[in-house]
């Protein structure tokens, strides 16, 4: 039987390796696997435009179904930041240490507003030939903690405890994140639209 093939849209290896944990049965490949595709930059306002502008101008160049994922942190008692700036929120993208010190210092000189109220969210666009097939939405609702714990995930995990743990999303084995996580949430949308659409290509 042919497997199946999905290119997700990123470089961001954590995600891509979420990605394929949680989709089981897809090859999946990342714009690590092709040498000539542009950086997209993510010039929208929300994560859903983002996810659009790396889905379509990323699928206008390969050959294949192309998923994009964009997603961060969104702060209630910061009025939803770092939001789409997540990745970059200190100056570098994907600098997590720098970007959690960062959150760290804002909401330390905020401690009287504690517990911080803040969820996940993830939106993920499915394209083919420069064109959008479908939209996917996850959040994962929580609190951040001033006290960084864990060493799993990637990004803000260690300041976030999701809720109804006690431990962050970083102290979490791989397998419970990924039955949870604001992307499983958005990846099991997208599983769905593929068992009732794509079925019909392989
Ligand atoms: P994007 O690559 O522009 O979508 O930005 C993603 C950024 O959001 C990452 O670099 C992290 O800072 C943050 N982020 C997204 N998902 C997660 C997650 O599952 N755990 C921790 N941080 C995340």
């Amino acid at each position: 039987m042919m497997i199946p093939e999905l290119i997700i849209a990123t470089r961001n290896v954590h995600k891509a390796q979420e990605i394929a944990a949680i989709l089981s049965g897809w090859r999946i490949r990342t714009l690590a696997d092709f040498s000539d595709l542009p950086e997209v930059e993510e010039t929208g306002r929300s994560f859903a435009e983002n996810a659009a502008l790396k889905a379509q101008q990323i699928s206008a160049r390969v050959n294949g179904l192309t998923l994009a994922d964009d997603s961060g942190l969104c702060v209630d008692v910061l009025s939803g930041a770092p939001g789409v700036l997540s990745a970059r929120y200190a100056g570098e993208h994907g600098d997590d240490a720098a970007n959690n010190r960062k959150l760290l210092s804002e909401l330390g000189a905020l401690s009287a507003h504690a517990p911080f109220r803040a969820h996940f969210a993830c939106a993920m666009c499915l394209a083919e030939n420069g064109q959008t097939l479908a939209n996917f939405l996850g959040a994962l609702p929580g609190r951040i903690t001033l006290s960084p714990r864990g060493t799993n995930g990637f990004g803000y995990d260690p300041l976030f405890v999701p809720d109804g743990f006690s431990c962050t999303l970083a102290e979490l084995p791989e397998e419970r994140k990924n039955a949870i996580s604001h992307r499983a949430m958005a990846l099991k949308q997208l599983s769905e639209w593929l068992s009732c659409h794509a079925w019909r290509r392989f």
